[in-house]
């Protein structure tokens, strides 16, 4: 059946890249956004691997690239900012720790909204408030009092997703805090940064700088070993003062850093937490993106964990005639080894940043000969099949660019 409604939560990432996969193979999309637009700017994320195919088969690898952070690579400094190592977005053919495709998370978003805009329903500043379902459909009311019937809803709504607390259960059934936190504000470049990331650690602690907007103004980004306290993502004003006290005696550059919390216009904490889940699917409900299956920032896979998921969402509902039990079973049988494996990264790397006791020696797992398979996995291990060539295929390709072979990940036994 084409013409299939599908109503999607959440306008960044996943949700965005879902709408073109969908839209494709013949579904008519609306996509509600909380916010009143777009949120810009972001953190910077990647893509590598399987995920820049996936953005080549959306016909959007020019526009992905001309909206590149211009990153030349990362230093590590010790305290006295002498370089103790230098990682080049270059190295590993591009999806090295420096990926050769970064970009702000909001100008992502911006060229996906951009590709869908014009064969998509987008709502902003309005939210699903309740939702009920039968054998057919999904009948929802939003937040603004309209009442809508839908074929199929998906929550692309983040880590925080509401909808999964609606469909799914409380948050802290599924999502789990790995033991750190992470804060980001911009600041006056006021450090000589050119296109380089610098990164000094201490203790279990890191303070880091990279340059944004043309180098006019630089990221700041700190992290820290946390108990199991919650924070509260509300209380700006709190959080700094927990980051003021955390850092404190942190050597490098940081007091200079830290003395611009009271001028800068933006700021992020959060505890660093994944999403783990028995399945992402209820009914005719599924959840895609940060809000199934996070990996955490420090994975550096969350987009493309996104990107892919809504390629193979979109692919197999459609090969699947529309058929949510099928099409939920295809998606989560090709995702659940890939999200595994970006999970495990995430774990891995805050286990290596968090400091061991007294006692224990330091993590060396990152060194380990498995390491570099795990890194396979996590950006090449899972196939992509050309849904354009499928028996039974609703839709047809409307993009002038070439699907491509299936791929499948090298380092597979
Ligand atoms: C600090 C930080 C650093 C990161 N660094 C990296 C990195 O280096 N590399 C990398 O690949 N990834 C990184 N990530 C992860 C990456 O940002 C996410 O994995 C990616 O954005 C996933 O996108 P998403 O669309 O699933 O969720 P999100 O980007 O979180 O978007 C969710 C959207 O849903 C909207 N929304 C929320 N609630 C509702 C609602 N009730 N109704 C409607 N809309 C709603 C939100 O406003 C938002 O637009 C980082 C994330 C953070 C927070």
């Amino acid at each position: 059946m084409s013409g299939t409604r599908v109503l999607v939560a959440g306008a960044s990432v996943a949700g965005p890249a879902l709408a073109h996969w969908l839209r494709r193979w013949g579904a008519e999309v609306t996509v509600v956004e909380r916010a009143p637009g777009l949120r810009p700017g972001g953190q910077a994320v990647d893509a590598r691997g399987v995920s820049k195919e996936v953005i080549r088969r959306m016909g959007l690898d020019s526009a992905v690239r001309a909206a590149r952070t211009e990153t030349a690579g990362a230093h590590t400094v010790d305290a006295d900012g002498n370089v103790l190592e230098t990682y080049r977005a270059d190295d590993d053919g591009g999806d090295g720790y420096i990926a050769e495709i970064e970009i702000l998370r909001g100008d992502l978003s911006q060229v996906l909204y951009d590709d869908t805009r014009d064969g998509v329903e987008y709502i902003f500043d309005d939210r699903i408030a309740d939702l009920t379902q039968d054998r057919d459909g999904v009948d929802v009311v939003f937040a603004s009092g309209a009442r809508r019937r839908f074929e199929l809803v998906v929550g692309a709504d983040g880590l925080h997703s509401a909808l999964r607390a609606m469909v799914f259960g409380p948050r802290e059934r599924f999502v789990r805090h790995l033991g750190l936190v992470l804060a980001f504000y911009s600041v006056p470049n006021e450090f000589g940064l050119d296109r380089w990331l610098i990164d000094y650690q201490q203790a279990g602690r890191s303070a880091g700088l990279r340059p944004i907007q043309d180098a006019t103004r630089a990221m700041a980004m700190f992290s820290f070993p946390s108990g199991d306290f919650e924070v509260d993502y509300r209380d700006i004003e709190a959080q700094k003062s927990l980051l003021r006290e955390r850092m404190a005696g942190m050597g490098w550059m940081a007091p200079r850093i830290l003395a611009h919390l009271d001028d800068t216009p933006d700021f992020y904490l959060d505890q660093v937490a994944q999403v783990v889940m028995d399945r992402w699917s209820s009914g005719r409900v599924v959840l895609l993106g940060d809000a199934a299956f996070s990996s955490s920032p420090m994975s550096g896979g969350g987009t493309g964990l996104a990107l892919v998921g809504a390629y193979l969402l979109a692919g197999e509902l459609a090969t699947a005639g529309w058929d949510p039990e099928a099409g939920f079973a295809g998606y989560e049988a090709r995702m659940r080894p890939f999200v595994e494996a970006n999970q495990e990264i995430g774990r891995l790397h805050v286990r290596s940043l968090v400091a061991p006791g007294p006692s224990s020696e330091p993590s060396t797992e990152l060194d380990s000969e498995w390491f570099p398979e795990l890194i396979e996995r996590a950006i090449n291990g899972v196939e992509l099949p050309d849904y354009a060539e499928m028996p039974d295929h609703a839709g047809a390709p409307d993009s002038d660019t070439p699907a491509g072979p299936p791929i499948t990940s090298a380092a597979k036994p």
